[in-house]
C-alpha cells in the first residue's frame, strides 16, 4: 500500500517501485456466494482518491533481494547466518552454539516466534478452518492493474496483478478443498481455478507450484516490554484479504525508529523505555487493523442472513457514497 511504499522509499530500501513490482489501480469484488443477498459488485479506483495507485505487488524475491544488497552496504551491521535456539533475558543463542547479548532484543521471528515465547509477551491464536493456496498463474486476457476478488462462502478468490498476463493467486478455502485440488496434477487444478474466474480472464496455466497456508488469527497484549520488541507476524498475523500483514509489518519498523530516534541512549535503561514506548505506539494500530481484517473475513463466511444482508447492504452503501468510498481507501491503506 502506498503509505509503506513511502516509507521504504523513505527507508532507502526501494528507489523505483516500478523497478520492484506492478501497481495496483483498481481492485474490482464481485460476489460468487449465489447467496439470496448478495452485494453488488463495486469497482474502487485509485484514480477516484487523486492516486495513479493504491499499492504495489512486490514479488517477496526481488524484496529480500533489495533488503540484502542495502543491508550489506551498511557499515554498522552484521548478520549470521544461524537461528536463535534460545533467549534469556537480553541473551541469545545460536545454532551454532555461539551466544550474543544486546540491551535490545527485537523478535522477527514469525508467527511462531521463539522470542515471543521466551518472554511474557503473551499471544493468542485462533486457528480458522480455512486456508489459502497460491501460486501463480498465466491467463489467456491480462487484468492489468485490478485485482480482481471473487467472494465465495468459503472465503475470497483473489487474482492480483503480476504484469502483462501473470496474476498471482490467493484463494481461501477449507483446508481439506485445498488440499484435494493441489494432490491432482496441474491441468485438473488449472481447470478448477478456470470454473472459480468464472471463465472471465480465458485459458488459465500454472506458472509455478501451489502451497497450501494454514490460516490464523494472532494478537499479543503488548507487543514490547523489558528490553524485547515484537514486530511483524511475531506480533500480529491475520487472513490474506486486503493485503494487510506485511504493510503492518512495516509500520512496526516505522514506529520502532521512531521510538529509537526518540529516546536517550546515553539513559542505563534505555532499551526498556525503547520497548515500553514501542508498545504503547502500536497498541492502537494493531487492534484496529486486526479488528477490521477479522470482521471483514469473518463477514465473508457468515451464514446468518442479516449478516449477508449488513455486509451487501456495506458493499451498496460503498458502491453508492463516494466520501464513504474514500474513508475505505484511507482504512485500507494503514493511514494513520
Ligand atoms: C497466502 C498469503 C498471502 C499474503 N499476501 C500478503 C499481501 O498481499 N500483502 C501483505 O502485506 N501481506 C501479505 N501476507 C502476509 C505477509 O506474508 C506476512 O505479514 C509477512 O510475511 C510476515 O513477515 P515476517 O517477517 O513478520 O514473518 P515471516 O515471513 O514468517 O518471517 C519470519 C522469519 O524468521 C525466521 N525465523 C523463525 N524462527 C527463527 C529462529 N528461531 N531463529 C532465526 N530465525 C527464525 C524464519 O525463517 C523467517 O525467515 C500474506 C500471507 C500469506 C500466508
Amino acid at each position: 500500500m502506498i503509505p509503506s511504499v513511502d516509507y521504504l522509499r523513505s527507508a532507502g530500501l526501494v528507489d523505483d517501485p516500478a523497478a520492484l513490482g506492478h501497481a495496483l489501480t483498481q481492485i474490482r469484488i464481485i460476489d460468487a456466494t449465489g447467496r439470496l443477498i448478495r452485494a453488488p459488485e463495486t469497482l474502487f479506483d485509485a484514480a477516484e482518491a487523486g492516486m495513479a495507485a493504491f499499492g504495489w505487488n512486490f514479488a517477496n524475491t526481488k524484496l529480500m533481494e533489495r533488503f540484502h544488497a542495502v543491508g550489506s552496504a551498511l557499515p554498522n551491521l552484521e548478520t549470521r547466518n544461524a537461528g536463535v535456539t534460545d533467549l534469556s533475558g537480553t541473551t541469545v543463542t545460536l545454532t551454532d552454539g555461539s551466544r550474543l547479548s544486546a540491551p535490545l532484543i527485537v523478535g522477527a521471528d514469525g508467527k511462531k516466534s521463539l522470542i515471543r515465547g521466551a518472554t511474557d509477551l503473551r499471544a493468542k491464536e485462533t486457528a480458522f478452518t480455512q486456508a489459502a493456496l497460491v501460486c501463480d498463474l498465466d491467463l489467456g486476457r491480462p487484468i492489468g492493474g485490478t485485482s480482481i476478488e471473487f467472494h465465495y462462502p468459503q472465503g475470497p478468490f483473489t487474482l492480483v496483478p503480476a504484469g502483462a498476463n501473470r496474476a498471482n493467486l490467493v484463494w481461501i478455502d477449507d483446508r481439506a478443498v485445498l488440499d484435494a485440488a493441489r494432490a491432482g496434477s496441474a491441468e485438473t487444478l488449472a481447470a478448477t481455478l478456470l470454473e472459480r474466474s468464472q471463465r472471465l480472464f480465458g485459458a488459465i496455466t500454472l506458472a509455478s507450484p501451489a502451497f497450501v497456508f494454514p490460516l490464523s488469527t494472532l494478537s499479543v497484549d503488548s507487543a514490547g516490554a523489558d528490553g524485547v520488541v515484537l514486530v511483524g507476524e511475531a506480533a500480529h498475523a491475520f487472513p490474506p484479504i486486503g493485503a494487510q500483514g506485511l504493510n503492518l509489518g512495516l509500520r512496526d519498523v516505522a514506529d520502532l525508529a521512531a521510538s529509537l530516534a526518540a529516546t536517550d541512549r546515553g539513559a542505563s535503561d534505555w532499551a526498556v523505555q525503547v520497548s515500553r514506548d514501542y508498545a504503547a505506539r502500536r497498541a492502537s494500530d494493531l487492534a484496529r487493523t486486526g479488528t477490521v481484517v477479522d470482521t471483514l473475513f469473518r463477514s465473508l463466511l457468515a451464514e446468518m442472513i442479516p449478516a449477508q444482508a449488513l455486509r451487501a447492504g456495506g458493499l451498496w452503501a460503498l458502491k453508492l457514497a463516494p466520501a464513504l468510498r474514500r474513508q475505505a481507501f484511507a482504512v485500507g491503506m494503514g493511514r494513520r
